[in-house]
């Protein structure tokens, strides 16, 4: 038995034989040829054929992944029309007299690597991209057919990567997992996997020589594990039986409103960190958006986030939720969350620092941005704007100072803003103990029990030497939420929790019988606390 180590893509447990996935490759011999005006036109031709190709994968991808998912098709259309390709491929066929497929190849290699070395994650994903068009032009030009390896009976697929279209183009009825040697948690094929709700492993570097034999993919541990002994392999097989019954009773669930037995309601979101999650946050059925973390945006990014940039990123979310509730938080960086553009000053104590609104109410060029970009974005669906860390009164107030300033400067500019609801997160004790006046002043309340259970508690939740004094179910946190829930009715508001404690099943009928509104969960975990909500 041999376990190998890698990143865990998407989570899941499979147990099969272990396919060895080499895409379709065509032999690429160097030929020279005289008539170099006639191969460029076969090339262009081959072009003209993969870019048909293209198209009607990327018709048969939004009929089943959806509209995001398949623009990579429209990507790859795009690259393929790109003149710095076009120009290398047919300059080598006239200079070099060499046949295109030759052209193609080398071209498509080159264009690679110059990707792979870049700094920038998204073009180094690109390297791949690159690759699945030039290996298409190629096949079309060498007259082979499409396809990648015929799986006679469910595999686990290893693979030194897989390109977007090769993951696309599988049967999904003979794939039980992926697994590659390269790749990253947040490439396409990493996206699609968690799309198709296939257990995924990346980087998973030593699976080499596995072909043929037996595997178990572990998508929580981030393990394979080949040849496994029995002992391994029943605990297993117990783990998968466990799974496979637990989601066909969830998915029982989808399109179920989230009322217990005697017809209390709880609406019941997701969490997410970036437009592709609304993907997610829809296919296990959440009721809308309790917590986008805004800051991921600016942490995956060079510089500043543009408004532009924001407004797009804000609108394709709440399109995508169609006319349900989406919270967006204002950006909450700082403590363990660090930009280097931002320049933030090193600090003694980052939790109890600069950070969150207390940086926006500093940075105000900064926070109007945002502030714009979700206002512009609240035409195109049920925008909320939730503001962190709130500690005093008068935060709220020069906030909502800022955004009717905004509000009205846009108007002004002829755009139009949507009905947007105004909340704050309850995070810190001091919003705790103030909640009844805090609630005068918003719409909602979510409360981020990260955060508040590490400021009450005084635990660094950075800290993992301090476990063993970590109770998330101590009676503070457990009776903060009531007084929260408490203050929120007396007001007439809502109140939600948006931290993890939410998704903690074994408290679920505690919150629903404290009268919490809301809870806002990771995707994968809406439908396990339906469950637990339809149930009690
Ligand atoms: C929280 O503090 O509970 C929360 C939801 O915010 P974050 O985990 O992003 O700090
Ligand atoms: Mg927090």
């Amino acid at each position: 038995m041999k376990v190998l180590s890698g990143k865990a893509a998407f989570k899941g447990v499979a147990i099969g034989k272990v396919k060895e996935f080499g895409g379709k490759q065509v032999e690429v011999n160097r030929t020279s040829v005289t008539d170099v005006e006639a191969e460029i036109s076969r090339f262009e031709a081959a072009k003209e054929t993969a870019s048909d190709q293209l198209g009607k994968l990327y018709e048969k991808a939004v009929a089943e992944v959806g509209e995001e998912n398949a623009a990579i098709f429209e990507v790859h259309q795009m690259m393929l029309e790109d003149e710095d390709y076009l120009d290398g491929i047919k300059g080598m066929i006239r200079d070099e007299q060499v046949n295109a497929e030759y052209a193609v190849s080398v071209t498509g290699q080159n264009f690679s690597e110059i990707f792979a070395s870049m700094d920038d994650d998204y073009m180094r994903e690109r390297a791949a991209d690159v690759k699945d068009i030039s290996a298409r032009v190629v096949r079309i030009l060498a007259g082979v057919e499409e396809g990648g390896a015929v799986m006679e009976e469910p595999s686990i697929l290893v693979a030194e990567d897989l390109a977007p279209s090769e993951t696309l183009q599988l049967d999904r009825s003979k794939v039980l997992a992926f697994v590659t040697r390269k790749g990253s948690t947040n490439s396409h094929t990493a996206i699609l996997a968690r799309t198709m709700n296939i257990p995924a492993l990346v980087m998973v570097s030593e699976a080499e020589n596995v072909d043929g034999l037996m595997g178990i993919v572990d998508g929580k541990e981030g393990k394979l594990i080949i040849e496994p002994d029995e002992e391994t392999l029943k605990s297993y097989q117990e783990k998968l039986e466990a799974q496979r019954k637990e989601q066909e009773l969830l998915n029982a669930l989808k399109g179920r409103p989230s009322v217990t037995k005697d017809g209390r309601k709880i609406n019941l979101y997701a969490n997410i960190g970036g437009v592709e999650d609304a993907e997610a946050a829809l296919a296990n059925d959440a009721e809308g958006i309790g917590l986008f973390r805004s800051e991921f945006l600016y942490l995956q990014s060079n510089d500043y986030p543009t408004e532009e940039e924001q407004f797009e990123a804000y609108r394709a979310v709440a399109e995508k939720m169609g006319g349900r509730r989406v919270i967006i938080r204002t950006l909450d960086i700082g403590a363990d969350k660090q930009i280097d553009y931002f320049e933030l000053d090193r600090e003694e104590n980052p939790a109890l620092g600069y950070r969150a609104v207390r940086i926006c109410l500093n940075k105000k060029e900064v926070f109007r941005t945002q502030l714009r970009a979700l206002c512009r974005a609240s035409a195109y669906g049920r925008i909320a704007i939730m503001v962190p860390m709130i500690i005093s009164v008068w935060e709220v107030l020069t906030v909502k100072e800022i955004l009717e300033n905004i509000k009205k400067e846009l108007r002004e500019e002829g755009k139009e803003v949507g009905e947007i609801e105004f909340g704050i997160m309850i995070e810190t004790p001091a919003s705790v103990i103030i909640a009844d006046e805090l609630a005068k002043e918003v719409d909602f309340f979510s409360i981020g029990t990260n955060d508040l259970t590490q400021y009450t508690l005084a635990i660094d939740r950075q800290n993992a030497k301090l476990d063993m004094f970590y109770n998330a179910h101590h009676p503070a946190i457990l009776r903060m939420i009531r007084m929260v829930v408490d203050a929120a009715h007396e007001a007439g508001i809502w109140a939600g929790i948006c931290g993890e404690l939410g998704a903690d099943t074994t408290l679920t009928e505690e919150f629903v019988n404290m009268g919490v509104d809301e809870l806002s969960v990771s995707p994968a975990m809406v439908l396990p606390v339906r469950h637990k909500v339809v149930n009690m």
